[in-house]
């Protein structure tokens, strides 16, 4: 492990904001385990990209936009995003700010460098970077750098930006001619903001680089100080895992060798237990306020096999009086019996099972075994969710007692998220027929109108009632009613997209948000749910019912509020009851 005899913009200026920040920053460079996906980062590096490739295409005619949203495409990093809905959004927020570039900047550039990465020397350190792109103009260069954050930088901020005096400075070196133009492009705003610096702005950032790297190397708190016993950094430094690292422990002359060994043993077990435990601090905020269940329970398995440093395992749920594998890694479908026999008797607490007999007993539909397996009881107090199995140590070892402490801790966490993705669902969803709630319906109808308003595409909604729906009471009973509301919302359930979202408006009033759905769409769906339900055999005893519906039809006009919109459809389904019922009007 060496200490960092390159620097880069961004960690020379973390060192200058927060000396602490950069020593974490640095540790968590160490290695792999520590590193961290983010959606913003994905977001940017995705659209760097693609940005650098428009700009290499030489024929200026194939720079089109279905080429610069094809270029996204193959370039979209998909790590970071805590669901697919999110990364949709943020790809989706990707194509709008390419489209918005592509109208707005000039496409027809000829930059002398994209994505130009230096290394240049000063005075025995090395400067790393990346030049995002030169222009050159009549007058001389410029540098410009984008930035996809939704903050803008002020002028004063632009003018001592110490990014693109470092890029100014690697031109310098790396080319051979000064950039006196130094420009910020803010995606997101479509705004360049430009400075211009003199040569004499070099020798400036030279020296403020130099002092600032003469500062990480005399910071007495960070310097590394040699620690041999530590075994994940060799080094005597402030360490996440614990806050504060462990003091230089100097060998003492007085200490026999045999003592020594044994310290050494103690305390590299301690390294690892504090470094299992930054582990599990930071996936736990990874997957804490997870709401989607399928989304979350994936998340928890990837998390209980980092953890364990295992290899295989899957997590059974429970749903209803069985279970089901609701995530698994490292097995194929094809290995786990169709049908799921499992008893959950007697699993009560974490298990290292290491004979394969018993774990057949335990787990028959496993087809083969594969012994140890630890096991893992997913359960608040008396309440059971399920089980983590888990196979397939890496590096060779086995489970032993220290992963059942660590991993049983990580379970409880881990049944408390589950527990709270289960109490979301049933907030948001009626009892009775399983549609959203009024008030869930009336949050999304907000965000989609958002959504709509962002992407210029097209929202329409549906406002749907059962017709004569009193009569039915009267008649057949108010059980009878429910069953007709509860086989209706299964048609409905059953025929719209997984995007729509389909509520319970109030009684026998339902409402559905269509998702860049236009009027005719939206009208189309109208009339098939209206057929459908038409046609739809409600037996009580053996006894068909006749079941109508009246559906309004709304499309957004993009300029109305929540309520006007929720007028139009509403309007629209009064004009469907006094024509006669049984039929879709929209609202024109
Ligand atoms: P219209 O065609 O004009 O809509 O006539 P309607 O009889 O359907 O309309 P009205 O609003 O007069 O009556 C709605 C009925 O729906 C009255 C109410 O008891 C019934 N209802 C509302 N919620 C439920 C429920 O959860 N279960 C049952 N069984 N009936 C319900
Ligand atoms: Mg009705
Ligand atoms: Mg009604």
């Amino acid at each position: 492990m060496q200490l960092p005899s390159s620097f880069d913009y961004a960690c020379l200026s973390m060192y200058t904001e927060c000396p602490l920040k950069y020593k974490f920053h640095f540790i968590d460079e160490l290695g792999s385990i520590y590193k961290q996906d983010h959606a913003y980062f994905s977001f940017g590096e995705s659209i760097h990209t693609t940005l650098a490739e428009l700009f290499s295409i030489r024929e200026i005619e194939q720079r089109t936009l279905p080429a610069l949203l094809n270029i996204l495409e193959k370039h979209w990093i998909s790590c970071g995003y805590a669901s697919k809905e999110e990364e949709a959004d943020w790809k989706s927020q990707a194509q709008s700010l390419l489209v918005r570039f592509y109208d707005s900047a000039d496409i027809t550039a000829r930059p002398v460098c994209i994505e130009e990465y230096f290394n240049v020397s000063l005075n025995g350190s090395v400067i790393t970077g990346k030049i995002d792109r030169v222009d050159k103009h009549k007058g001389g260069y410029e540098i410009i750098d984008y930035k996809t954050r939704r903050t803008l930088l002020s002028e004063e901020e632009i003018e001592n930006d110490f990014q693109l005096a470092i890029c100014q400075l690697a031109c310098a070196k790396k080319f051979g001619f000064i950039p006196e133009k130094l420009s910020l492009y803010f995606l997101q705003f479509d705004k360049i903001i430009s400075t211009y610096k003199g040569p004499e702005n070099i020798s400036f950032t030279e020296k403020k680089i130099e002092k600032i790297i003469s500062a990480i190397n005399a910071d007495k708190y960070f310097i590394p100080t040699p620690n041999k016993y530590c075994n994940c950094c060799d080094y005597n430094i402030i360490c996440p895992a614990m806050g504060i690292g462990l003091e230089v422990i100097k060998p003492s002359s007085s200490i026999s060798g045999q003592q020594d060994e044994s310290l050494k043993k103690v305390i590299s077990h301690l390294e690892l237990i504090r470094n299992d435990l930054y582990a599990l601090n930071r996936t736990v905020s990874e997957f804490a306020g997870i709401l989607d269940k399928t989304f979350l329970v994936n998340k928890l398995l990837d998390v209980f096999l980092e953890v364990s440093k295992s290899n295989k395992g899957f997590i059974l749920l429970k749903s209803g009086d069985s279970f089901q594998i609701s995530a698994a890694k490292g097995f194929e479908k094809q290995e786990f019996e169709s049908d799921i026999k499992f008893s959950d008797s007697g699993f009560d607490t974490t298990e290292i099972i290491t004979s394969a007999d018993s774990l057949k007993h335990r787990i028959p539909f496993l087809k083969s075994c594969r012994v140890p397996c630890l096991i893992l009881p997913l359960r608040i107090r008396e309440r059971r969710y399920g089980y983590v199995f888990l196979f397939d140590k890496k590096n060779k070892l086995v489970f032993d007692n220290y992963d059942t402490i660590l991993l049983s801790n990580l379970s409880g966490i881990a049944s408390i998220s589950i527990n709270n993705a289960d109490l979301y669902e049933a907030a948001i969803r009626d009892g009775m027929t399983g549609l959203y709630v009024h008030s869930y319906f009336q949050h999304r109808l907000e965000t989609e109108m958002f959504r709509a308003k962002r992407y210029n595409s097209d929202l329409s909604l549906l406002m749907i009632d059962l017709d004569y729906f009193k009569k039915i009471n009267d008649v057949f009973g108010h059980p009878t009613g429910d069953k007709i509301l509860k086989r209706f919302a299964e048609i409905l359930r059953g025929n719209i997209r997984k995007v729509d979202i389909g509520a319970r408006y109030g009684g026998e009033e339902f409402a559905v948000i269509l998702p860049e759905t236009n009027i005719s769409g939206a009208v189309k769906l109208a009339e098939n749910l209206r057929s459908l339900v038409e046609k739809e055999e409600f037996l009580i005893c053996e006894q068909r019912i006749p079941i109508t519906i009246s559906v309004g039809v709304a499309c957004w006009d993009k300029i109305s509020n929540k309520q006007t919109f929720l007028k139009q459809a509403d309007m629209s389904l009064y004009k469907a009851k006094s024509c006669g019922r049984n039929r879709v009007c929209l609202f024109e």
